[in-house]
Order: structure tokens, then C-alpha cells, then sequence
């Protein structure tokens, strides 16, 4: 690298990790030292889901990266820290489902409908024709490059070669592989470690057992369908039940309401899902999953016209997101189950401190190698814990939602039983503590990265 050349970035993939990534370093990148180039395989970015959960932590961020205002009108209502009802929890399973307890946090939660939250971010890329943003890192971004390969250009520590399908190779300092949960750049990355075979087993994610119903329901219709429903009202709702929950909130400044329905597959027991991913049902099956729910739910599911079945997938806990100049982000590095709504705030943190690292006052305009080995070393010591920790809460809490989760005397019952009030609060209690991490402070994590880079001078 020539000195005082910016160094090149290259992200592989730009979903809301990618985006974030490019929008974070841009904004901090004070010292005009990197530049980008944001590679996606498809040749239009659809987002494809519907709502999606935004907290007061993720919030901060966007706040320090710039994204605040544009997002605001987006959300379902102002954000501030007022204590508030992240989501009302119902025993739902029954004819006349009843409420239980309320999961309340500071700022509760922010519900924002994807393709809004993609727009933002996608406005606020430093693109060289943007007139919103101000560019301290261009940022070329190219449709249609698909990654099948990186390749080093002569030594271990050389610049990285980038191979796409049907397309010309292109060369960078450092990659970001924000691919996805199908991540290319993990594989890549995992199989060219020194002992490849161990790491074989997360090459690809594993089914979890678990299917999400998803849809989308109109404000309108359902006022039609059942006037006064409190899905109408409420920011956000949760009717448990055994095996299975529906959780539902509001979107699009409350046009919709988006609903997710979470049922284990207990018709396949092989522990691997077989055919795609996504499919379209019908009314009816859903109809069939939650058969004897609240009439409230039968009310819901009547107004989603087209449902989408989704097997739900998360990758086993990988302990390594970084070696020299490959770093994994977001559902790349560590896809996790849906119930806490925090896969992408998670991707949105890995953003957000890698950013900061690589923009830090110690690091040099172009970065030098042992400076990049000491920022991935720090990455991996703070963010893979971190990510571990949120994964495996996901996990407990879908099995607390599902009331299947071990130790809270659930055992004994089945779909539709009546369980005693006592047992579901102190279920649902514990449900608020796994919520807890969604208001902490972020800067909490940057202060700790910086103080590694400014005291630690890397693994002996
Ligand atoms: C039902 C459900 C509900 C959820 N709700 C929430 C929520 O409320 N809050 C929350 O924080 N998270 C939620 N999540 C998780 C969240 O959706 C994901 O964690 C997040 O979208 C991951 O973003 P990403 O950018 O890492 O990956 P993706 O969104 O998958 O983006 C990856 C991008 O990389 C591109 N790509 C893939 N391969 C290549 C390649 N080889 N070359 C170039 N480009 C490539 C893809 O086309 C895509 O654009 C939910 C997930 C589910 C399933």
C-alpha cells in the first residue's frame, strides 16, 4: 500500500449489518482514512420480513451515526427513555385467553417496518451522488456481485483478491463478510483456518425445530373483522400458549400490524429441514396450528391473507469472527432464533465497534497489518462473547414464550391446560430479565475496545 492511501474495504452483502457497517464507518471516519466498496449478490436490495424490533440501545447508535432523525417518523412512537410495555404477555392457548404480566423496560420497544428501516440506511450511504449525507468515505456500491471466492495476492498478510460470478476480481485491505446467515465469506473464512476440520459444523446453520408463521395484517381490515380488538391499541402483544405463541405489533405508524406466530414442528423429528426455507400456506393450516387459541388470534390469522411459513435456522456458537483482515458480521457471524428480536441489533453493535476501532486516532492512514491483527484479536475477545450470550437468550426465551423452558414447573402440562397464575408470572418474569440488555449502553463496549487498543499490544 502506498503511504497516505486510504485503505479499501470491501463488504460482502448489504442487508441491514452491511448497510450499517458502511453508514458507521463513513460517520466516524473523521480522518478521511478508509474507503469502501459495498458488494451485493441481487440486483435490487428487497428487504424481505416485515417488522422489525428497534431498541433504545440500537437506537443510540443510530443516533451517533446519524440516522435519527431521517428514522424517527418511521417508528411506531417518539423515541425516548420513559419506562414502558415492551410487550403485554396473555395466556393465549384457551378459549377466553386472559392477561399475565407485562414486559416492561426504559424506552420499551420500537417497532419499525423493514423496507423503512432499509431505506434509511440506504440514504445515508456516502455514495458519490448522495446530497444527505456528508462523505468521509466513499462508498462505491455494486448490484449483481455475487462472492465466490477471496484468494490472497502472494503472502498470508497480502491484499485480498475478491472472486464473483460472471463478474471481474477485485482487490481490498480488509473484508467484511455481511452475507447472511448462508454466509460465503464463513466459509471461506472457517475452512481456511489452521485446523479447518473442527470448524466444519458451521459451515451452515441448523434448524432449530421451530417454524414462524409470518403476515402482515391491515389496521383497517381488522377493525372490520373484530372491532375493538386490542391489537389495535397495544404496542405490542404476546398470547403463549404450550409449544406455541403468537407475538404481534405495530408497524408502519400503525397502517399494519405485523404478526409472527412461533410453533415446534412436532410432525418432523429429524432435527433437519428438508425443501425451502420460505414457503406460502394457507389460512387454514394456520388456522389448524392454533386451533382452541383466544378468539382474538382466530381473528388475526382470518385477516392475514397470505401467510408465509419460515423454518427457523440459527448457527451453532462460533468462537472466532476474525482472523488478520477478514471480519464476520451480523447474521454471518452469528445467526440466532427470533424470539428476543435482537439478531440485528447484535449485527448493528458488530458494526458499530468495528467502525469504531478501525477509525480510532491510533490507527494509521493506510492501516498497518499488526494494527488490523490487534483490532480482529480485540473483536474476537469482546463481541463473540457478547453475541454467545445473546444467542443462547434467545433461546431460553422462546422456551420460556412456548412454555416448554426446564425449571419453572411447566412440565406437567399441555396445549390448552390451565397452569396457575403463579407459575406463568414467574415464567414471564424471567422474560423481563432476558430483556434487560435491550436498554444498556453501547458506548459501554466502545470504551472497552479503545481502551484495548490504546494499552494492549496484542497477543504475545
Ligand atoms: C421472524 C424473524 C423476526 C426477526 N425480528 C427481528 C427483530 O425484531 N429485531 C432484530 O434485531 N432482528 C430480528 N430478526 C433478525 C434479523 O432479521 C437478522 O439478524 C438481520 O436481518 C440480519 O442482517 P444481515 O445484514 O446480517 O443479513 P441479511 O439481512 O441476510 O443480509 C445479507 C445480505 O448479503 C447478501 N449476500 C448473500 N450472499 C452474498 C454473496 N455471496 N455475495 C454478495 N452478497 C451476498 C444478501 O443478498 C443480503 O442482501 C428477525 C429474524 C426473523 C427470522
Amino acid at each position: 500500500m502506498v503511504q497516505g492511501e486510504r485503505s479499501h474495504i470491501a463488504i460482502i452483502g448489504a442487508g441491514i449489518v452491511g448497510l450499517a457497517f458502511a453508514v458507521a464507518l463513513n460517520a466516524l471516519d473523521k480522518e478521511h482514512k478508509f474507503a469502501i466498496d459495498l458488494y451485493e449478490a441481487t440486483s435490487e436490495l428487497v428487504e424481505i420480513g416485515a417488522g422489525i424490533n428497534v431498541w433504545p440501545l440500537t437506537l443510540s447508535i443510530l443516533k451517533e451515526i446519524g440516522l435519527y432523525e431521517t428514522l424517527i417518523p418511521f417508528f411506531d412512537h417518539y423515541p425516548d427513555l420513559e419506562r414502558r410495555i415492551v410487550c403485554g404477555l396473555r395466556k393465549g392457548d384457551e378459549k377466553n385467553g386472559f392477561h399475565v404480566y407485562d414486559v416492561m423496560n426504559e424506552g420499551g420497544g420500537l417497532r419499525i417496518h423493514r423496507a423503512d428501516f432499509q431505506r434509511g440506511l440506504v440514504q445515508h450511504l456516502p455514495l458519490s451522488e448522495s446530497n444527505k449525507v456528508h462523505i468521509n468515505t466513499p462508498c462505491t456500491f455494486h448490484l449483481n456481485h455475487c462472492l465466490i471466492d477471496y484468494t490472497r495476492d502472494g503472502s498470508e498478510d497480502g491484499r485480498i483478491k475478491l472472486h464473483f460470478d460472471g463478474k471481474p476480481s477485485k482487490e481490498c485491505d480488509v473484508v467484511i463478510g455481511a452475507d447472511g446467515i448462508h454466509s460465503t465469506v464463513r466459509q471461506l473464512f472457517l475452512s481456511r483456518l489452521p485446523n479447518p476440520k473442527r470448524y466444519e459444523k458451521y459451515h451452515k446453520p441448523v434448524w432449530s425445530g421451530l417454524v414462524a408463521y409470518r403476515g402482515l395484517v391491515s389496521r383497517e381490515d381488522l377493525e372490520e373483522t373484530y372491532p375493538g380488538h386490542r391489537a389495535l391499541t397495544h404496542p405490542g402483544l404476546i398470547y403463549t400458549g404450550k409449544t406455541r405463541y403468537v407475538t404481534m405489533y405495530p408497524v408502519s405508524g400503525g397502517k399494519f400490524i405485523n404478526v409472527v406466530a412461533v410453533t415446534r414442528d412436532t410432525s418432523n423429528n429429524t432435527g433437519v429441514w428438508e425443501g425451502p426455507w420460505k414457503v406460502e400456506v394457507t389460512q387454514e393450516e394456520l388456522f389448524h396450528t392454533y386451533q382452541g387459541f383466544d378468539e382474538e388470534v382466530m381473528a388475526l390469522i382470518h385477516c392475514i391473507k397470505r401467510p408465509t411459513k419460515w423454518a427457523l435456522h440459527a448457527l451453532d456458537h462460533l468462537d472466532i469472527y476474525s482472523k488478520q483482515q477478514v471480519f464476520l458480521m451480523g447474521d454471518a457471524a452469528h445467526a440466532m432464533l427470533p424470539h428476543l428480536g435482537a439478531g440485528a441489533t447484535v449485527g448493528i453493535e458488530d458494526a458499530y465497534i468495528l467502525a469504531s476501532m478501525l477509525t480510532h486516532q491510533s490507527t494509521s492512514r493506510p492501516l498497518d497489518l499488526e494494527k488490523i491483527k490487534l483490532i480482529s484479536t480485540i473483536y474476537n475477545m469482546v463481541l463473540v462473547p457478547h453475541a454467545t450470550h445473546m444467542s443462547k437468550l434467545t433461546i431460553e426465551t422462546g422456551d420460556l414464550l412456548d412454555l416448554t423452558a426446564p425449571g419453572f414447573d411447566l412440565e406437567r402440562y399441555k396445549l390448552g391446560d390451565k397452569i396457575p397464575m403463579e407459575t406463568l408470572v414467574n415464567t414471564f418474569r424471567q422474560v423481563e430479565r432476558n430483556w434487560t440488555w435491550s436498554s444498556s449502553d453501547p458506548k459501554e463496549d466502545r470504551r472497552k475496545v479503545e481502551n484495548l487498543l490504546e494499552s494492549w499490544n496484542g497477543p504475545t
